[in-house]
C-alpha cells in the first residue's frame, strides 16, 4: 500500500500503510490498550467495539450491543474513557464495568458526545455534536435539549461541567498542543480545525482558524511530540506543523475518521478508517501518551 508523502523526519519513506482489518461498517474511536497489547475500535454503525490483537493479529469483538460508542481514550489511571451516542454520555470502561462520567448539562441531556481528551490536570475533555441523534444507524433519534452542540470540560476534582467551546457548529476531534495551552478542535460543518487559547486550564479564548484538510472531512486529530496535528480527511491522514501549514499526508484507501499512535513502542499510528483499521510505522509520537 501506500507510502507517506512529505513527511521527512515523522514517516520512513519505507514505511507502508497495511491494513489490519476490514471488518467494520463505520470505524471510529482507535485507543491503544497497553495492557493487552490490542487497538480497541468502535464500529460504531455496527453497534459493537471491536479488539485488534498485536502479539496474534486477530480481530475479537470486545463487546456486542454497546449503544454506539465512538471516540476513545485513556484516562491517566489507565482506564478506558468512551464516548456513547446512544446514551448520550460519557463513560468509563474498566475491564467490563461501565461507569458514568457525564450524561447531562443543567438538567437537560447532553447530544451524544463525540471524541474526548484528558488534560494534564486529569480534567475530561469531549465534544457533543448531534450526529448520534440526527444520523441514522449511529445512535438514537432524539432532540437537542440544550439546543446547541458545545465541548465541555469535567473537573477532575468535583465532576462539575463547563462549556468551554460554543462557537462551532459540529464539534468533533480534539487535541492539546504540546504544553496544553493550544486547544485545536475539529468543526465537521465548516471543515476545519480551529485552535483556541487554553486560560488556568479550564476555558478557552481567542477562537482562530488553524488549518483545513485540502479534500475536506477532518474528523478525529491528534499531535505529535514535536507539536505538529494529525488530521484525519476523506482520502487519508494530513499533517500540519503548529503554525498551520501543511507538512504532508498519509494516502489511505477509505475515508478515515481517527487516529492514536499505539504499539509497544508507542510509534505506531493506527487509522480508522469506514470498514478497515490500517496502520503505519512512524518515527514520532503522541505528545501526551
Ligand atoms: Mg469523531
Amino acid at each position: 500500500m501506500a507510502t507517506a508523502q512529505g513527511l521527512t523526519g515523522l514517516v520512513s519513506p519505507e514505511a507502508r500503510v497495511e491494513l489490519l482489518a476490514a471488518e467494520s461498517t463505520w470505524a471510529e474511536g482507535p485507543c491503544w490498550i497497553p495492557d493487552s497489547r490490542s487497538l480497541r475500535w468502535s464500529d460504531i454503525k455496527g453497534n459493537r467495539i471491536l479488539q485488534w490483537s498485536w502479539d496474534t493479529g486477530q480481530t475479537s469483538i470486545y463487546r456486542n450491543d454497546v449503544e454506539h460508542t465512538n471516540g476513545r481514550i485513556l484516562d491517566l489511571d489507565g482506564s478506558v474513557l468512551q464516548c456513547s451516542h446512544g446514551l448520550r454520555r460519557v463513560e468509563r470502561d474498566r475491564e467490563g464495568a461501565i461507569e458514568v462520567i457525564v450524561d447531562s448539562w443543567q438538567g437537560g441531556q447532553l447530544n451524544s458526545p463525540n471524541d474526548l481528551v484528558v488534560a494534564s490536570d486529569g480534567a475530561i475533555w469531549f465534544t457533543d455534536p448531534d450526529y448520534g441523534i440526527t444520523v441514522p444507524g449511529e445512535g438514537h433519534p432524539g432532540e437537542r435539549e440544550y439546543e446547541d452542540c458545545w465541548v465541555f470540560r469535567v473537573d477532575p476534582s468535583d465532576g462539575d461541567v463547563t462549556a468551554v467551546v460554543t462557537d462551532l457548529i459540529g464539534p468533533n476531534g480534539l487535541a492539546f498542543s504540546v504544553d496544553g495551552k493550544t486547544l485545536y478542535v475539529v468543526d465537521s460543518e465548516q471543515q476545519v480545525i480551529q485552535a483556541y487559547d487554553v486560560v488556568d486550564g479550564t476555558t478557552c479564548e481567542n477562537s482562530r482558524f488553524f488549518a483545513s484538510p485540502p479534500d475536506g472531512a477532518p474528523d478525529g486529530i491528534r499531535v505529535d511530540e514535536s507539536g505538529n496535528v494529525w488530521s484525519s480527511s476523506l482520502s487519508g491522514i494530513v499533517v500540519f506543523d503548529p503554525s498551520g501549514a501543511e507538512l504532508g499526508s498519509i494516502p489511505v484507501p477509505e475515508r478515515t475518521a481517527n487516529l492514536c499512535w499505539g504499539g509497544p513502542k508507542g510509534t505506531t499510528l493506527f487509522m480508522t478508517a469506514t470498514t478497515g483499521l490500517y496502520r503505519i510505522e512512524t518515527i514520532t509520537r503522541d505528545a501526551h501518551l
